[in-house]
């Protein structure tokens, strides 16, 4: 059993059965991904942006806090610092007046650098300056005397907040800069008083000492002081919001960099300064990054899927599909039930092919069945037509026994035979005579039809000239020519040439023809015969009429067996309707054709041809023609 295999061109053959399918899925396939990806992607974005910007600002305020933390640090160092020396036995006894070149043994330059000092003032108990001792001062102090000075760090507080034995610290505004201040009072080393006054050490938070600690704590620091009167809009903002939310506040300054912000505030609360801590917003630019990362990631991700998605629904389902289309076309354009589709696997697509196999098999079955039907059906028709023609030759043999006898004796008795008859008896066997030829004619028809039928008749093939041919059939029918009251003519070319035939058939087609012609004219009618060389190795013979003629309709039934005109069956002519199917099929038994022109009213024209025996040596002109009339 023939079955198609999977096509090679595998995608030609989708693009030709499927190519909307593909389309559309890629289509719908292309927008779930895109919605899943919005889906996915935004919120995702918006998480990692909002985690990043979380990132930075608790980074961002981190570093603000270790800013504010190591200014702690450095107050609580320089307290430390102030602690030692003025907790010391030679700071005590120089208070008392004992030890004069104590300042400047102790309190050199080369100790003001070391320790990062710009200030040192020590007072008795009374107030009374004992030591005021700058280095590189005049830019904290800017405008300000040293009596100013004197003035501002004393009533800063300062001194308010130490104890008997212990130190504060404090954040002092000059006019040039901002000044960390720690005071201690003056004590044994043993710190044991009583106190003999109070040291005051000052160190001054410059653009280097800021720069330094950005420096150690690798930030980029700036220290902004509040005291001034025409602060920056941010400033004064970022300065609102930590003193309401109380903790440092981070401001985006450019996509590139952002600031966080937070107070110093002196020992009673008071914001002093604020610091500023501005970095570059590499994590929200990695946060950033890891987003577009991502979508990357997604859209090759997607991308993926779609072609993974495409290709299974290919192979899965379209290929398969176009597969099952190209099989059941191939089926249609070949015709061929046995054909089966072939489908490998199991699932729907090898369960339709197996249904359509089945379907295939079912009308493979009801195809061979029809076939066998009409395989019965036409034997028994050819039964039936041999048991018909069987019929008709027996009953014609038979028919056509007894007629001749009957023929015989109406012939002895019409001579005389049988003694002297009466005109009456003469008219009846006359009757007897006509009317038996009549039946006679038919029975022979019926069995020349009979033989044709069962191509059982043989040409008895000889040359023969058409005009004697012709001249004996008139003869034969010259008493119904003469009782019909029509003339009759002949034209026969002369030098026409012999033709190859069987002389009884010959005379059989001519008397057919000559007498339908003869009958279907009325009195007074003519009919003309003629015969010439019609080309081709061919002699044509036309007998013309001016009868009743025929409609286009009764012509082109006109050679079936049986058949009769309807016009002819009302003028009550009498006949069997087998004469032109028997001169039919003699004429194309012996190579020739047969054909008609007829006009209702105005006549007929049958034309029959032969083949020549042997090509004329010249075939002369119509008009040279010889006539013979009847
Ligand atoms: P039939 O025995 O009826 O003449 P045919 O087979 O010889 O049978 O002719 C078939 C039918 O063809 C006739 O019945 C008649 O209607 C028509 N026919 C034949 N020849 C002619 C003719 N020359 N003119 C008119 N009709 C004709």
């Amino acid at each position: 059993m023939p079955t198609f295999r999977e096509p090679a061109a595998t995608s030609a053959l989708l693009t030709m059965t499927s190519p909307g399918i593909v389309r559309r899925t890629q289509r719908v396939v292309g927008i779930a991904l895109f919605f899943l990806l919005m889906v996915l992607f935004l919120p995702l974005q918006a998480i990692i942006f909002y985690e990043f910007s979380k990132l930075e600002r608790h980074t961002v305020i981190s570093n603000v806090e270790r800013a504010i933390n190591t200014i702690d640090d450095e107050r609580q160092q320089l307290l430390q610092l102030t602690r030692d020396n003025a907790s010391w036995n030679d700071t005590y006894s120089f208070v008392q007046g004992h030890n004069d070149g104590f300042i400047e043994q102790i309190f050199n330059q080369n100790s003001f650098e070391t320790n990062r000092l710009n200030l040192l003032i020590i007072l008795d108990t009374a107030g009374n300056v004992r030591a005021y001792k700058t280095y590189q001062f005049d830019a904290a102090k800017g405008t300000a005397n040293d009596a100013e000075v004197l003035r501002r760090i004393t009533t800063s507080g300062v001194l308010n907040q130490i104890g008997s034995d212990n130190g504060a610290t404090e954040i002092v505004q000059l006019p040039g800069l901002p000044l960390i201040l720690s005071a201690h009072p003056i004590l044994t080393s043993n710190f044991v008083g009583p106190s003999m006054g109070t040291m005051i050490m000052g160190r001054s938070l410059d653009a280097a000492q800021i720069v330094q600690l950005g420096t150690q704590l690798r930030l980029n620091l700036q220290v902004h002081r509040l005291d001034q009167p025409d602060l920056l809009e941010t400033i004064r903002n970022s300065v609102e919001m930590i003193t309401t939310t109380g903790a440092p506040v981070v401001i985006p300054l450019t996509v590139d960099s952002v600031a966080g912000y937070g107070l110093v505030t002196s020992a009673s609360g008071t914001p002093t300064l604020l610091i500023q801590v501005t970095s570059s917003r590499d994590i929200v630019w990695i946060g950033r990054t890891t987003a577009l990362y991502t979508l990357i990631t997604f859209v090759v991700a997607g991308m993926i899927a779609m072609f993974t998605l495409t290709k299974l629904l290919n192979q899965l389902v379209l290929e398969r599909l176009g597969h099952l289309i190209q099989n059941v076309k191939m089926i249609g354009i070949d015709k061929d039930l046995r054909h089966r589709v072939a489908i490998d696997g199991h699932d729907e697509f090898s369960l339709l092919a197996n249904t359509i196999n089945e379907t295939l098999s079912a009308l493979e079955q009801a195809e061979h069945e029809q076939r066998e039907a009409e395989a019965q059906r036409e034997q028994m028709w050819e039964d039936v037509i041999a048991s018909r023609r069987n019929f008709l030759a027996t009953v014609s043999h038979e028919l056509r026994t007894p007629l001749t006898p009957i023929r015989g004796y109406a012939d002895l008795m019409l001579h005389g035979i049988g003694g002297a008859i009466t005109p009456d008896q003469e008219h009846f066997l006359q009757m007897i005579q006509q009317n038996s030829r009549r039946m006679e004619a038919m029975v022979n028809d019926l069995l020349v039809m009979g033989q044709l039928d069962a191509g059982k008749i043989d040409l008895d093939i000889e040359q023969l000239a058409v005009a004697p041919a012709i001249t004996s059939v008139l003869a034969m029918l010259e008493q119904q020519i003469q009782q019909q009251h029509v003339t009759v003519s002949v034209e026969i070319s002369p030098d026409l040439p012999t033709v190859r035939a069987d002389a009884h058939r010959l005379d059989q087609i001519l008397a057919n023809l000559i007498t339908n012609a003869v009958k279907y004219t009325r009195a007074g009618g003519h009919v003309q015969i003629r015969a010439s060389y019609g080309g081709a190795d061919l002699v044509e013979v036309a007998i013309h009429d001016t009868g009743i003629g025929m409609s286009t309709t009764e012509m082109e039934r006109l050679f079936t067996p049986f058949y009769r005109a309807d016009g002819v069956l009302r003028a009550q002519i009498s006949g069997t309707g087998l004469g032109l199917s028997i001169a039919r099929s003699l004429v194309e038994l012996h190579g020739g054709r047969i054909s008609v022109q007829s006009t209702p009213g105005v006549g007929s024209v049958f034309r029959f041809t032969l083949p020549t025996g042997t090509a004329p040596e010249s075939v002369a002109p119509l008009d040279q023609t010889s006539t013979a009339a009847l």
